[in-house]
């Protein structure tokens, strides 16, 4: 399979092909028309697998082909630390580099001014570590309820981290109406019973 055939818009192509990708690996081509026929996956997916344009990609599709410009932000990606969450946003840009979408990258270590301006200004794409979106969203800076598409990357991660009540808080604040995606190198009971909880009919994806 090249990634030509799995339908990604002209502009996606291009970038992918720009960053020297011809084809997809087993993660990307398992999990894009899944995203992109808007199910709820759970993929069990090492890092290294290329699972991170598995669902940067059809993310971009996604809200390219929506509003031209949310006030609100339509997608978050929760990252376990801030490296990850850096080089999802780093990815982000470089397959995003002819859409005209926005994101912030919320983490810690850094401070908030920035982060608060960039919400102010509208965001399609939260790119996030839980502590510090827990923190902007109890100041009230940011609203979820616009949220269409969530992913909880390195799911085993965060449950090492103990980050799961916070991703089970941060749920309950976005639409019931939604795609969820989750990531994860293991499935572990509490992660399984996360996903039982928060997404709907998910295809179970294993690479
Ligand atoms: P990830 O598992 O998302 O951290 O990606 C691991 C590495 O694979 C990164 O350096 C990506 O740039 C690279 N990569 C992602 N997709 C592909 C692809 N289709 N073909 C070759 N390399 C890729």
């Amino acid at each position: 399979m090249r990634f030509a055939d799995i339908g990604l818009s002209d502009e996606l192509l291009k970038a992918v092909t720009e960053a020297g990708y011809d084809e997809p690996t087993p993660i990307q081509a398992a999990a894009i028309p899944q995203v992109q026929m808007m199910r709820d996956i759970i993929a069990i997916a090492q890092t290294g697998t290329g699972k991170t344009a598995s669902f940067v990609l059809p993310m971009i599709d996604v809200l390219a082909n929506g509003r031209a410009r949310a006030r609100m932000p339509r997608s978050l990606i929760l990252e376990p630390t801030r490296e990850l969450a850096a080089q999802v946003a780093e990815n982000f840009e470089k397959y995003g580099k002819y859409h005209k979408l926005s994101m912030a990258l919320l983490i810690g270590g850094v401070q908030m001014g920035d982060q608060v301006k960039a919400l102010e200004k509208g965001v399609d794409v939260l790119i996030a570590t839980p502590g510090r979106l827990m923190d902007l969203f109890e100041r009230g800076k940011i609203l979820l309820t616009g949220c269409e598409m969530l992913v909880i990357d390195e799911a085993d991660r965060m449950l090492d981290m103990g980050f799961i009540p916070d991703i089970e808080h941060i749920c309950t604040k976005l639409p019931t109406t939604r795609q969820t995606l989750l990531f994860s190198a293991t499935m572990p009971p509490p992660i399984k019973k996360l996903a039982d909880k928060f997404l709907t009919n998910p295809k179970y994806i294993e690479v």
